[in-house]
């Protein structure tokens, strides 16, 4: 080997130390990915492991065993969960802290009994088994970004392939009592692909947390904040101008006397009701359907490939469920209603026009005394 070991476990300690800084900036200027500071902190602690692992100048007594063994796996456990919480933001750290308890009783019990051997190799076992668990939630979490997310995967899998082989070799060895620190082609291996592994890793999360970011300022900025539905940004975005729309149904909904909602209940019931319209078209719609908030209480609504009838039963059973919830508006036991207009794609017609239209026949409805659904007429001309 050309450098020794000890160097290797500084020279990764360094590595790390720089990535933990990168995943904590990150995490500053993204406080809610906190995935990102249980990542730094579990790199922290192999930081600490390593650097406990590279000064020992070769000693290898209880306390040099039990402290830094502990440490890392700490470290892992805290990767792994940070892995888990990167693929699901809900998930909790009961499992890896467990998993990690367990690895580390494992470990040290050995250790503490005499049997040094065989405690470097649960060492190595368990090490091995978190990193297949931390490439497990990135080869699961691969419909995000497939390239990169089973690159991590790979690199995870290689890392732990590697403690597996320092394990291996302790075994056939059958080196129960170790006086020195293990020395072996395993181990030379283990140390290289650590060193690449936590590199690649660390660039990879750090480049899918930024993609990740990304998409979700786009999501926001295409997104009602009270309703969750699309802008109508958004719905430009979908359907640009000159774009033709033939094969595609409009509506537009308005909620009827929407003011006196509002004058009558208060702004955050008025709010409350939006919401629940909201609510309710997810529930009438199919999922390839578009929701857009367009103003106020103004909603416009797009169904790819249905025809009027369709769309006209469509709007029909979304105005008469509204009525049936029976939102009392007044004292006389007035009950919030929607009106709605709607309109099919013409040959070559553009989006805005047929949204124009729908909006035409919204007002007809409005006209013709409210809680109705109105049909644009047929466009037969390009
Ligand atoms: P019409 O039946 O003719 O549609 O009557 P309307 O009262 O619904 O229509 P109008 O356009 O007069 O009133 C719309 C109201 O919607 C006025 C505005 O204060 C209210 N509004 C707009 N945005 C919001 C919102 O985000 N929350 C609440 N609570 N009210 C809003
Ligand atoms: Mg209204
Ligand atoms: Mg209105």
């Amino acid at each position: 080997m050309v450098v020794d070991q000890a160097s290797l476990l500084i020279a990764i300690a360094f590595s790390s130390a720089s990535l933990m800084l990168a995943l904590l900036i990150g995490w500053l200027s993204d406080r809610q990915e906190t995935y990102l500071v249980q990542g730094a902190c579990g790199i922290g602690l192999v930081v600490v492991a390593l650097l406990v692992m590279g000064l020992r100048h070769g000693a290898y007594d209880l306390l040099y065993q039990v402290i830094p063994f502990s440490v890392l796996l700490g470290g892992f456990t805290l990767i792994f969960s940070a892995s888990r919480l990167f693929r699901r933001r809900d998930s909790g750290i009961g499992l890896p802290l467990a998993i990690g308890v367990a690895c580390v009783v494992l470990t040290d019990v050995p250790l503490l009994m005499g049997y040094s051997g065989v405690g470097t190799l649960v060492l190595n076992a368990t090490s091995a088994l978190i990193m297949s668990l931390c490439a497990r939630e990135f080869a699961l979490g691969r419909q995000e970004s497939r390239l990169a997310m089973l690159v991590n995967a790979g690199l995870y899998g290689l890392t732990a392939v590697s403690f597996a082989a320092c394990a291996a070799v302790l075994l056939v060895d059958q080196r129960w009592v170790l006086t020195a620190p293990p020395d072996n082609w395993a181990e030379d291996i283990n140390s290289i692909m650590s060193l690449v592994g936590l590199t690649g890793i660390g660039a990879i999360t750090l480049t899918l947390h930024h993609a990740r970011s990304a998409l979700r300022h786009r999501e926001e900025a295409n997104t009602d904040p009270l309703t969750g539905a699309l802008n109508r940004r958004a719905l430009f975005e979908r359907y640009p101008e000159g774009q033709s729309v033939s094969s595609l149904a409009v509506l537009m909904f308005d909620l009827d006397h929407f003011k006196q909602i509002n004058d009558r209940l208060g702004h955050a019931k008025g709010d409350e009701v939006l919401q629940r319209f909201t609510d309710l078209l997810r529930q009438q719609l199919r999922p390839e359907d578009m929701i857009a908030r367009l103003g106020g209480e103004e909603f416009g609504v797009i169904l790819p490939g249905l025809d009027r009838d369709e769309a006209r039963a469509v709007a029909e059973r979304i105005r008469t469920a509204f009525a049936d919830l029976a939102i009392t508006i007044n004292n006389a036991g007035g009950v919030a209603t929607v009106s709605a207009g709607l309109a099919t794609g013409g040959p070559g017609e553009s989006f805005s026009s047929v949204l124009s239209r729908a909006d035409a026949a919204l007002y007809k409805a409005k006209r013709r005394g409210r809680n109705k659904v109105h049909l644009a007429p047929l466009k037969r001309v390009a």
